[in-house]
């Protein structure tokens, strides 16, 4: 980890303290190669040996970073992540799957870990052959087919979008399998936009720009998740246009997924939104009733369980939203029912997902937040997505990401990305002030208490 030298040691300090924080296989796995360098502007910054780790640290342990600065410095310097350029390439082909963490990580409320992937991995279970169709996705499932059916050739590019545990990375991915199984040695490349922002920037501060280029221009098929990312990030914006055409123009294919259409992402560059809409816009929404209990069917099923109809019923009533919670209520099911050591059933899984309702009864949506915000404020969405700093602007801004925290699952990423594409770090920056701000002044307390109040309705 260190190299001996008094300057590395000393400026590892942040690390000794992630060490406290973090259990010491996971210090292991994810921590030990990475070094810290002092950025000069007074923020850190870490260097890690590859995308895989990059994103799995800015992924899982955000707040495990924000707390141990906190702890170092004694303040909420910004700390960020680069490719650290004295890493060996590692022998690695896209698709090439990560070595499996040895522990949990502390996952990211409403996040299960299996949601998760990296450019180098792609999730066993997101095939075709488990996507359940129904009306919500039909078009979605179909396109996705024909894509992967003949790529480059059928919809180009390929833009499905859609809110939050729908079922976008899993189409992206099954788009991936059905090809590689096709054509083992397909160059396909799938990454999330956050590890093609980060490569780029490490890119550029390695002056590595040609490699980049090669590396991405290169592909048949190019897949990027999340691309709302891009908000407000004006030079990835522009690399990845050029990435774009330069595939485009070849004649692969591109697949893309967003939670807003094209035109709605905060600060795209009109460019992008008309390169966007050239191909196939399709919206997965919200599953109907009957698609939720055959996804519960199926879920437990993969899992070697089979659900009585009046347990997937009751669970497909409740919840009606968002896939990847009916997918952790058939998982804490299963769970529930093997430490009761009790067949699945109705009763059981009404007490087993009693708080898991309960939390549901109350749940939040990010416009129920904004809502509320804006009108208290009196300012507009458009200025909360705005890159404005004023504090009239950044104070209800912060308001509405500590609110989020708090009372909706949404990651770090899912809603800086809502407030104009900001980063993970931004949000813990706000929620963390505002909290201190809850401690400190009553009377602002009871402004925040009055609106978390009218959001939960
Ligand atoms: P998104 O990327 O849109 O946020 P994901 O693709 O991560 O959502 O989906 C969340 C979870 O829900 C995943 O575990 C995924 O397998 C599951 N899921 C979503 N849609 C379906 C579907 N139609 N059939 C089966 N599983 C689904
Ligand atoms: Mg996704």
């Amino acid at each position: 980890m260190s190299s001996g030298e008094p300057e590395t040691l000393q400026s590892n300090g942040l690390l000794m303290h992630v060490r406290e924080l973090v259990s010491e296989q996971q210090y292991r796995t994810w921590f030990r190669a990475v070094r810290q360098q002092d950025a000069g502007d007074g923020s850190i910054r870490l260097l890690v040996p590859n995308d895989f780790v990059m994103d799995w640290i800015s992924n899982y342990f955000p707040d495990i970073l924000a707390q141990a600065v906190r702890r170092c410095y004694g303040d909420d310097r910004k700390i960020s992540l680069a490719l650290d350029p004295d890493t060996p390439p590692a022998p690695k082909i896209e698709r090439e799957r990560p070595p499996m963490p040895p522990a949990a990580p502390p996952a990211a409320p409403g996040d299960s870990s299996l949601a998760r992937s990296s450019d180098t991995s792609l999730h066993e279970e997101y095939t075709f052959e488990n996507f359940v169709v129904g009306t919500s996705n039909r078009f979605a499932h179909a396109a996705a087919t024909a894509v992967a059916e003949a790529p480059g050739k059928s919809y180009n590019p390929f833009f499905l979008h859609g809110s939050v545990g729908l079922g976008k990375t899993h189409l992206l991915q099954a788009i991936c399998h059905q090809i590689l199984a096709k054509d083992r040695r397909a160059n396909i490349l799938y990454l999330s936009c956050e590890s093609f922002t980060n490569h780029f920037i490490a890119s550029l501060e390695n002056n590595d720009l040609p490699a980049f280029r090669q590396k991405y221009r290169k592909v048949d098929v190019l897949l990027v998740d999340d691309i709302h990312l891009l908000a407000n990030k004006e030079r990835t914006q522009e690399e990845f246009f050029h990435t774009f055409n330069t595939i485009y123009n070849l004649g692969r294919q591109i697949a893309i997924s967003s939670d807003a259409p094209p035109k709605d992402i905060p600060t795209l560059q009109e460019r992008l939104v008309s390169r966007f809409k050239m191909g196939l816009v399709v919206e997965i929404a919200p599953p109907d009733f009957e698609t939720r209990v055959n996804i519960l069917k199926r879920k437990a099923r993969l899992r070697g369980h089979t659900l009585p109809d009046d347990v997937s019923h009751y669970l497909a009533e409740h919840i009606s939203t968002n896939i990847r919670e009916l997918e952790g209520s058939v998982v804490r099911l299963i769970g529930y029912a093997a430490l009761e050591n009790q067949p699945i059933s109705l009763d059981l899984a009404r007490v087993a997902l009693s708080d898991a309702t309960a939390a549901r009864a109350t749940a939040v949506t990010i416009h129920d937040i904004v809502s509320a915000v804006t009108r208290y404020f009196n300012v507009k969405l458009s200025d909360l997505q705005s890159k404005r700093r004023t504090q009239s602007i950044a104070f209800p801004r912060q308001v509405c990401m500590y609110v989020a925290r708090q009372n909706t699952n949404l990651s770090l990423e899912e809603i800086g990305g809502y407030f104009g594409g900001r980063d993970h770090t931004t949000v813990i920056y706000a929620t963390e002030k505002i909290k201190r701000m809850i401690d400190e002044d009553p009377h602002q307390a009871e402004i925040i208490r009055r609106l978390e109040k009218t959001v939960r309705g």
